[in-house]
């Protein structure tokens, strides 16, 4: 068996890897055993594993491997804010972003090289879409993170207690890879991660948004950013697919299936002048009557030639005070990271892109104190 045709172990699903222990003559219970080799101990050589005898280490090592994505860059912060830019078998670049606060830290996760929904605000959307990420690309982030922190048990002083699916792509056009990671994210056997928090955060693929809820019972974020279908058709141009009715009640049923008192997030990029008003404020809150959520505002973070602008500190405080008036919990992001580039709006990502814009190789952007707000709001719910 040559080297590219060996099973990449770190992306299985305990179901998965027990099926693959099957699959050469052993015994399914080593899934368990070598899932907390990987996960537990951020183990990539099968040496390592001393209650695994030499046989089966040698079968193991001749025909499955445990390989993440390469490191091509790994900073810390002054904040204790850690970026990682990692290179994905495309050759294109993602970023992975933790941000630690009180009682917690939130590892942000990519999905995708680059993103095809073209947002007209998302400089990974200006950089078109490269490929989707494998489940061990994306779980492979959470085990690079986990590692920078040396290898502690799961839900024993974890540095990881939050992830996010908010970083470049959208993860409902990557279903099959981001359930998985999601799975492992959560299981015992993988990171442990409570299901409140891991949050998922869609542009809003409708039927992807019934299909997740059949299979998993993560958090939910939507990302709104208009109050209407003409201003949300413009800046969101999946809604011309998925108008805002579809997508409002594809998350409502989400989040019924879920009961426990949980809670869609709603996230709403602040742009200046286009979505900022106290008009947009009151559609909002008519459009959002029934749906039970907690409200996440993001002061746009600029990126060259975006054609858009951050509203100021006034505004953002006056669109928030409208909402809060009306009932609903409302955050507002703040940065963090700056000085390795990982707030929001900083970060750089190194798309391949297949589909247009080719020139565009390096492109900014944002996701770094994204993951904040929704890492609080997986908290409280
Ligand atoms: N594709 C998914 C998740 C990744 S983007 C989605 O769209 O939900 C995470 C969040 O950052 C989304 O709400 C996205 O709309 C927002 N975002 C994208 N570009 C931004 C920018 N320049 N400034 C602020 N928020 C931005
Ligand atoms: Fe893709 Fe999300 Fe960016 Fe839209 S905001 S282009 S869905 S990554």
């Amino acid at each position: 068996m040559t080297e590219t045709t060996k099973v990449n172990l770190l992306g299985l699903t305990q179901p998965q890897l027990e099926g693959f222990f099957e699959s050469i003559g052993e015994k399914r219970f080593r899934a368990g055993q070598v899932m907390k080799w990987i996960h537990h101990f951020g183990v990539d050589d099968f040496e390592a594993m001393s209650n695994i005898g030499k046989a089966l280490r040698e079968k193991l090592r001749a025909c499955a491997e445990i390989r993440g994505p390469e490191i091509v860059s790994q900073d810390i912060s002054s904040d204790g804010t850690r970026k990682w830019v990692v290179r994905v078998a495309s050759g294109s670049c993602v970023e992975t972003v933790y941000i630690p606060q009180a009682g917690r830290g939130t590892l942000c996760v990519s999905s995708q090289a680059g993103c095809s929904l073209d947002c007209s605000f998302c400089s990974t959307g200006k950089q078109g879409f490269n490929s989707d990420l494998t489940a061990a690309e994306i779980i492979g982030q959470v085990w690079i993170a986990n590692k920078s922190f040396g290898t502690v048990p799961a839900k024993i002083d974890r540095a990881i207690t939050n992830v996010v699916m908010m970083g470049m792509g959208e993860p409902l056009m990557n279903f099959d890879n981001v359930v998985a990671a999601m799975q492992i994210m959560m299981d015992d056997l993988g990171y442990g991660i409570s299901k409140r928090k891991v949050t998922l955060s869609t542009s809003g693929v409708a039927p992807m948004i019934d299909e997740l809820g059949k299979v998993i019972d993560v958090s939910l974020a939507l990302s709104l950013h208009a109050p209407n279908d003409e201003l949300r058709n413009r800046l969101v141009p999946i809604n011309r697919k998925y108008p805002l009715a579809v997508v409002l009640d594809a998350c409502k049923r989400y989040i019924s299936r879920l009961g426990e008192k949980r809670v869609l997030t709603v996230e709403y990029t602040l742009l200046k002048d286009v979505n900022d008003q106290p008009e947009h404020a009151a559609q909002m809150v008519e459009l959002l009557r029934d749906v039970p959520c907690k409200i996440n505002l993001i002061p746009f973070n600029p990126f060259p030639f975006s054609g858009y602008e951050r509203p100021s500190n006034n505004a953002i405080r006056r669109f928030q005070d409208l909402l809060h008036q009306a009932g609903h919990n409302v955050t507002v992001r703040t940065t963090r990271g700056d000085d390795i580039d990982a707030a929001c709006g900083q970060l750089v990502g190194q798309v391949m892109d297949r589909t247009r814009r080719s020139e565009r190789h390096i492109a900014v952007r944002q996701l770094g104190d994204e993951a904040a707000p929704s890492a609080s709001a997986a908290n409280r719910t």
